[in-house]
């Protein structure tokens, strides 16, 4: 018989109500689950999307305790978990997926075939994530161990593995080729990182704010564009790959108009915006547009090896969970710089 505790959780309980921290029941991990004591847990703007979600447009079952990039410490394992140990240090995979289908069995559990029928896209969006004292993972292969300080591992979970499922399904960029990474958070300024670790590119980062582009040629870019004058971007640099961390109209027709031929549009952002593909059209010849959902957990365990070697610093604003109402409004007001993370009491 498995018994429950009692956590602190930033909750979600009606779409369009503001998350409330509050008081939640984890259950004992049983079979192949384990339970983390949340150590540091990442805010995401992916986290603005579903607050702002009308009832109906996520297929989630509400309530749920929001957080999808984790780091913790083993609390308690299932009778089946035989990889970690208790009081382990992990990072936690988010995007899990059904667990039976072929891209489950592969790692690619982000793009799992059973997607549309599970009512959740993984830890923190329709299951109940890491915003809290403790988190139930689903099975021990979700976790990465890590020696890693909690706050820098958290991000790594998505703000570091997204871009780098990005980054790995460009395929090999030339000596003379070049990225833009467009906007530059909490993902755009491990991009940036990624980038000059894994690629020859020249990397120009484009964002509305000038401390952003600070921050992304403190990171590695060699140049910096401010959006309003990117309409420059378009006589001069042709873009191999254009990493489009924001989605919104203007953005994507600014990556359709820089790319080159044969170049790669990768649209990370959930910005709402559109672009309307025609042959000919908007995008040039040979160009390829993908639509890159977080990553496999293979690439997880390639982003924590890259962080664990010194290739990957998260720039951090470090808060209290209780904090986490104020750090969305942050967060949507333009108000942080790279990613805040939250900390349980
Ligand atoms: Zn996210
Ligand atoms: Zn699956």
């Amino acid at each position: 018989m498995t018994g429950t505790r009692k956590t602190q959780a930033v909750r979600l309980s009606t779409w369009r109500g503001l998350p409330e921290l509050t008081e939640a029941e984890v259950r004992d991990p049983a079979g192949d689950e384990v339970l983390v004591e949340v150590e540091a847990v990442g805010v995401c703007h992916s986290d603005l999307h579903v607050l702002d979600a009308l009832p109906g447009a996520l297929p989630y079952r509400l309530p749920f305790t929001l957080g999808h990039e984790i780091a913790g410490r083993v609390a308690a394992i299932g009778a089946h978990v035989q990889d970690v140990t208790i009081g382990e240090r992990v990072v936690v995979y988010g995007p899990w997926g059904c667990g039976q289908c072929r891209r489950c069995l592969a790692g690619q559990d982000n793009y799992c075939d059973h997607r549309a029928g599970l009512g959740w896209s993984g830890a923190g969006l329709g299951r109940d994530g890491g915003m809290a004292g403790h988190v139930l993972v689903p099975h021990s292969q979700y976790l990465v161990p890590t020696g890693l300080d909690a706050t820098q591992a958290a991000p790594l979970t998505d703000a570091g593995l997204t871009p780098y499922h990005a980054i790995a399904g460009l395929g090999d960029l030339g000596e003379d080729s070049a990225v833009a990474v467009v906007g530059v958070g909490g993902l755009g300024h491990l991009a940036v990182q990624l980038l000059r670790a894994l690629t020859p590119s020249r990397v120009v980062a484009v964002d509305t704010r000038e401390d952003a582009l600070d921050l992304a040629r403190a990171c590695g870019a060699h140049e910096g564009v401010l959006a309003g004058q990117a309409t420059a971007l378009r006589e001069g640099t042709r873009f191999d790959a254009v990493l489009d961390f924001v989605g919104t109209d203007t953005t994507l027709a600014l990556g359709a108009a820089t790319l080159r031929a044969g170049g790669t549009l990768a649209v990370l952002g959930s910005g709402g915006g559109h672009l309307t593909i025609g042959k000919p059209g908007p995008l040039p010849q040979g160009a390829r547009l993908t639509l890159p959902f977080w990553g496999t957990r293979p690439d997880l365990h390639a982003v924590v090896a890259l962080a664990e070697a010194g290739k990957l610093s998260v720039t951090t604003d470090v808060r209290p969970l209780s904090d986490a109402v104020q750090a969305f409004d942050d967060l949507r007001s333009g108000r942080v710089l790279g990613r805040v993370v939250l900390v349980p009491q």
